[in-house]
C-alpha cells in the first residue's frame, strides 16, 4: 500500500547504511527524500569491491542481530533473499570455532547486496560532497563542493561524527553543550585493509573462511572465495589498530609485503595483484548514547550514524531508522 504522502523534503547526508535506512523510513512515511553521497558508489563503510576477478568486502565482514529494533530490516532482506547466515561462532585463531549463538550475517553477494537492496527506488546522488549547510527554521539550503544550492525542510547528516561535526562547525552550527562534550569522546579506531587475489583455488582458512586473529599486525582475515561471494581466491585482511596507527604513512608496498608475509601460513600462495586502504574511521569505540541528535535551534537537522548508540552495522541502522521516525513526526 502507498505511503500517506507528508509534506516536507528531507536531504540525507551519506549513503552508508545508516543515512539508507534513514531514507527508506522516510520514504515509506511519505515524505520526499533525496540522498547526497560524495563517493562514486554508495555503501561507504559497507562496500563490496572488485578488481582483478576477486569480489572484495571491502570494511564491514558481517553483522549481528541483538536488537529487535533491527529485525525488521533482516526480514526484508531475508524475503528479498540478498542476506545469508554465515557463522555461529566467534572465529578465534587458536582453535576456537565455538558456537555463542548469534548468527553472523553477510550479503549474499557481499555487503553491498544489502546496501542495493536498501538503496532500491530512492534518490541518490553520488559524487555530491556536501560542503555548506544553512539552517533557518525549518529551512535548510545545502550546499555541494562545486557551488550548487540544494534546499530542503530537513537534513540528517550521517557521516563520521567528527566529519559531521567538522561541517557544522565550518557553517556555524553547533549542538547543545552537553551533546559537544559527549560528542568530542567519540571516538573511532583506524584500519588499514589489504585486499589481494591470490593465486590459488582455495587458502588455507577451513569453514567459513574467516579467522580472527588479533595478532601483532592483523586482526582480522577472510577468503571471500570460500565466503561465498568471490568466484577466485580473494583475501581481505584488516590490521589491528596499533599496526593501522604506526605503519598509516608507510607505502603500500611495504604494508603489502608485511601482511602478505605475516599471514603466509594460512593463504598458502602469493598475491597476483593486490591493493590497500586506509580507513581513518573504522569502528567507533566509544559513541554518544542517543540514537540521535539535533542541531542546536534546528529541530529538523539531526545528527546520526554509527557514533550514535549501538556501534558498528547493527547500530548505525538503528540509528538511521530512529533520525528518519524523529523527523517524520515533525512533519505528521
Ligand atoms: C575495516 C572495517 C571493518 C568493519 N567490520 C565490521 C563488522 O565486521 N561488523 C560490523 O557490524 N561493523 C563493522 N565495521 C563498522 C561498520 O562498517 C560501520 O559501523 C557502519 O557501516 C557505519 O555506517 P554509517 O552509515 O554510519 O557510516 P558510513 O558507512 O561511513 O557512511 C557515511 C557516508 O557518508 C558519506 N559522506 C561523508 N561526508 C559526506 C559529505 N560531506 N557529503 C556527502 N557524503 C558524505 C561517506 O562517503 C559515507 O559513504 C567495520 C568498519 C570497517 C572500516
Amino acid at each position: 500500500m502507498a505511503a500517506k504522502k507528508q509534506g516536507g523534503r528531507c536531504v540525507v547526508v551519506g549513503a552508508g547504511i545508516a543515512g539508507l535506512s534513514a531514507a527508506r523510513t522516510l520514504r515509506e512515511g511519505g515524505m520526499d527524500v533525496l540522498v547526497l553521497e560524495r563517493e562514486a558508489t554508495i555503501g561507504g563503510r559497507m562496500s563490496t569491491l572488485t578488481f582483478s576477478g576477486g569480489v572484495f568486502d571491502h570494511g564491514a565482514q558481517f553483522f549481528t542481530v541483538k536488537d529487535e529494533r533491527f529485525q525488521p530490516l533482516i526480514d526484508q532482506w531475508t524475503e528479498h533473499g540478498v542476506v545469508q547466515d554465515w557463522f555461529h561462532s566467534q572465529l578465534i585463531s587458536g582453535g576456537s570455532s565455538n558456537p555463542d549463538g548469534f548468527p553472523r550475517y553477510c550479503g549474499t553477494e557481499g555487503m553491498s547486496s544489502l546496501i542495493e537492496d536498501l538503496a532500491e527506488g530512492l534518490e541518490i546522488r553520488t559524487e555530491a560532497d556536501v560542503t555548506g549547510l544553512e539552517v533557518k527554521g525549518r529551512s535548510c539550503t545545502l550546499t555541494l563542493a562545486d557551488g550548487e544550492t540544494i534546499n530542503a525542510d530537513a537534513v540528517i547528516l550521517t557521516a563520521p561524527v567528527p566529519q559531521s561535526l567538522d561541517l557544522l562547525e565550518k557553517n556555524g552550527l553547533q549542538v547543545n553543550k552537553r551533546d559537544k562534550e559527549l560528542l568530542e569522546g567519540v571516538e573511532y579506531s583506524k584500519c588499514i585493509t589489504l585486499l589481494a587475489v591470490l593465486d590459488t583455488e582455495k587458502s588455507g582458512l577451513t569453514e567459513w573462511g574467516g579467522l580472527r586473529i588479533s595478532g601483532d599486525y592483523i586482526d582480522w582475515i577472510a577468503d571471500n572465495h570460500l565466503k561465498g561471494i568471490s568466484e577466485k581466491c580473494a583475501v581481505t585482511i584488516q590490521t589491528v589498530p596499533e599496526f593501522s596507527l604506526d605503519y598509516w604513512d608507510n607505502d603500500n608496498q611495504d604494508i603489502a609485503n608485511r601482511l602478505l608475509d605475516n599471514a603466509k601460513a594460512l593463504l598458502l600462495a602469493p598475491a597476483i595483484d593486490w591493493k590497500v586502504f586506509r580507513w581513518e574511521y573504522a569502528k567507533p569505540l566509544k559513541v554518544h548514547p542517543y540514537s540521535h541528535i539535533a542541531v542546536k535551534g534546528a529541530p529538523t537537522c539531526l545528527l546520526a550514524g554509527d557514533g550514535f548508540q549501538g556501534y558498528r552495522v547493527e547500530g548505525a541502522a538503528i540509528s538511521g531508522m530512529e533520525a528518519g521516525q524523529s523527523i517524520l513526526r515533525q512533519f505528521s
